[in-house]
C-alpha cells in the first residue's frame, strides 16, 4: 500500500460588518467597499497527493459542485498551469459553512486550497502573491487567503488590513432559501440605498469601541434582498426582538447574523431562533490574519 499525503486546511466563513457599493463600472462590474472580519464556523478542506495528474473534488454536500465549477478546483488549476505541476490532488471538502448563504464559503474554500497547495507542491509563495492569484478566481477570495479583518475596495480585491473588532459573539441564522448574488445585484438601485460609512466603522474598530461597531453596521443589498425574500426580514425581527445589539445581513445573504456581547443573552437569542430557523450559529470572531 501506498502512502499518500494529506493536510489539512481550516477555511473559515466571513461576514460583512459593512457593504458599500459605490457605482457600477463600464466593464459591468461594481466598486464595492466592505469591512469584512472571518469567524470561527470553517470548512476543513482535505489536500491528497494522487498519482493521476488530475484535480479531483471530493464532497459529502450536494450543493457543492465536483468539477471545474467549484472555486477550489479552480484555484488547484491556476495553481497548477502556472506553476506547472505535474502531480495531481484530491480535495476534500468538508463543508460547515451553509452554501450560496453570503458567507464566501467557496472563496474561503479556495483561498484555503492555494494556501495548502502552496506548502504541498513546496511554492513558496507570499500570502500576497496568493491573494493576488485569488483575486482571478473570485472577488472575496484575496481576502479569504488573509482572513482577519480587513477592508476590500475595487472588486473586492484591494486590501486594507484592520486590527480585530472587540471581542464578542456572533449568532447567524439561514433561512432555507438559497440567494443568487447576480439577482440581488441586478435589483439594486444606487440612487435610494443608505450607504453605510466605512471610516467610521475603521475608527470604531481601531477604537475597540464595540457599541460604536453595532452602530455603524450596514449592508446596502440588504433592503434588496428583504424585499425579494420576507423569510430574511422575518429572521432579522426575531433577532432584534430576542435582544442582539445589532442585526444585519451578511453579503447578498440570505445570512443574517446578530452582534452579542453578554453569554446571557447569547442563549435566548439561539433558543429563540432554533424555534423556527434550521440552521443557526454561535460562535466568535477570528481575529487574527493567517500566517505566512
Ligand atoms: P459570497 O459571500 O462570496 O457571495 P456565498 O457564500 O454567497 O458567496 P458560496 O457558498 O460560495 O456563496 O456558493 C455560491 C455558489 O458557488 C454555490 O451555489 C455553488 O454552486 C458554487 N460553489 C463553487 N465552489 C463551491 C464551494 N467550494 N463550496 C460551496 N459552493 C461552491
Amino acid at each position: 500500500m501506498v502512502n499518500t499525503l494529506t493536510i489539512f486546511i481550516k477555511a473559515p466563513a466571513k461576514i460583512n460588518l459593512t457593504l458599500d457599493v459605490l457605482n457600477k463600472r463600464p466593464d459591468g462590474y461594481h466598486e464595492v467597499e466592505m469591512i469584512m472580519t472571518t469567524i470561527d464556523l470553517s470548512d476543513r478542506i482535505g489536500l491528497s497527493e494522487i498519482s493521476e495528474n488530475e484535480i479531483r473534488i471530493n464532497s459529502q454536500n450536494r450543493y457543492v459542485p465536483d468539477d471545474q465549477r467549484n472555486l477550489a478546483y479552480q484555484a488547484a488549476k491556476v495553481l497548477k498551469e502556472k506553476y506547472d505541476i505535474k502531480q495531481g490532488v484530491t480535495i476534500t471538502i468538508d463543508k460547515a459553512i451553509p452554501v450560496a448563504a453570503g458567507l464566501a464559503g467557496g472563496s474561503s474554500d479556495a483561498a484555503a486550497t492555494l494556501r495548502g497547495l502552496n506548502k504541498l507542491w513546496g511554492l513558496g509563495l507570499s500570502l500576497d502573491e496568493l491573494a493576488k492569484i485569488g483575486a482571478e478566481i473570485g472577488s472575496d477570495v484575496a481576502f479569504c487567503v488573509y482572513g482577519g479583518t480587513a477592508m476590500a475596495k475595487g472588486r473586492g480585491e484591494k486590501i486594507t488590513h484592520l486590527s480585530a473588532p472587540p471581542n464578542c459573539w456572533v449568532i447567524l441564522a439561514k433561512p432555507l432559501i438559497g440567494v443568487s448574488t447576480a439577482d440581488v445585484y441586478r435589483n439594486l438601485d444606487l440612487s435610494s440605498v443608505r450607504h453605510p460609512n466605512s471610516q467610521a466603522m475603521i475608527n470604531a474598530i481601531n477604537g475597540g469601541d464595540y457599541h460604536s461597531v453595532c452602530k455603524e453596521i450596514g449592508n446596502v443589498l440588504e433592503s434588496v434582498t428583504l424585499k425579494m425574500h420576507p423569510e430574511v426580514q422575518h429572521i432579522k425581527e426575531q433577532m432584534e426582538r430576542f435582544g442582539a445589539d445589532a442585526v444585519l445581513m451578511s453579503g447578498s445573504g440570505p445570512t443574517v447574523f446578530g452582534l452579542v456581547q453578554y453569554d446571557s443573552r447569547l442563549q435566548r437569542i439561539y433558543n429563540g431562533l432554533r424555534g423556527f430557523c434550521d440552521q443557526v450559529f454561535a460562535v466568535r470572531m477570528l481575529g487574527d490574519r493567517f500566517s505566512e
